[in-house]
């Protein structure tokens, strides 16, 4: 599957707020949000849109594809899962982005940011229920257990992220095994996804 590999800290400042998309440095004023607090481009600085309805709704939709890591197809596919399943479409939709993969392994600490954790998913490091699963994707269900593998556990990255990160697991999720296997409590509720993002925005949008 595509993703984007262009800058990474251009995105944050188109949304004028941090994605938290390059781990450790996002907490450092290496951050470009810190030195260059104003939109990317040359007349980043000078353009004071107001904003539309229209621009509001799409800002927030990027704002949710950029957070998670997914491109435009996946993210409008997974709108229109969200859109079939009973609930609110809104709430569907991030419970779904949280159940990925890649978002699990970020959650528990293994990685410092969703493309690192997406890298050990993409590598072969991370094991659903004893299996390899190799798709970053991958939506977990209740019950499941995503642990790493046993060359994983021994990677300095790995610890270095579970000794500095100091990350709280979210309530549906919970540690086992020093923190090297996470198992899925239950589905996760809309006020334990801490994601900076108006849902009913993105719903609206797409709803055109
Ligand atoms: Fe965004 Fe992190 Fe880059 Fe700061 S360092 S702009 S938070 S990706």
């Amino acid at each position: 599957m595509a993703r984007y590999t262009g800058p990474v800290c251009r995105l944050c400042r188109r949304e004028r707020m941090k994605l938290y998309l390059k781990g450790t440095r996002c907490d450092t004023m290496k951050c470009a949000i810190e030195r260059h607090p104003y939109p990317p481009g040359e007349h980043g600085r000078a353009r004071q849109r107001q904003g539309s309805e229209y621009l509001l709704q799409l800002r927030e939709k990027q704002k949710a594809r950029r957070i998670y890591g997914l491109m435009e197809k996946q993210f409008r596919n997974l709108y229109q899962e969200a859109n079939r399943r009973p609930g609110v479409t809104g709430e569907n939709l991030l419970r779904m982005l949280e159940l990925r993969l890649d978002n699990a392994v970020y959650r528990a600490g293994w990685g410092s940011s969703r493309a690192q954790a997406r890298q050990l998913v993409r590598h072969g490091h991370v094991k659903v229920n004893g299996r390899r699963v190799t798709i970053p994707s991958y939506t977990l269900r209740k019950g499941e257990v995503v642990e790493l593998s046993d060359k994983a556990r021994g990677f300095i990255v790995v610890r270095h992220n579970l000794d500095t990160l100091d990350r709280q697991t979210p309530p549906w999720l919970e540690t086992g095994d020093g923190g090297l296997s996470v198992t899925v409590r239950d589905l996760p509720l809309r006020e334990h996804i801490d994601v900076p993002v108006r849902e009913q925005l993105i719903v609206e949008l797409y709803s055109k």
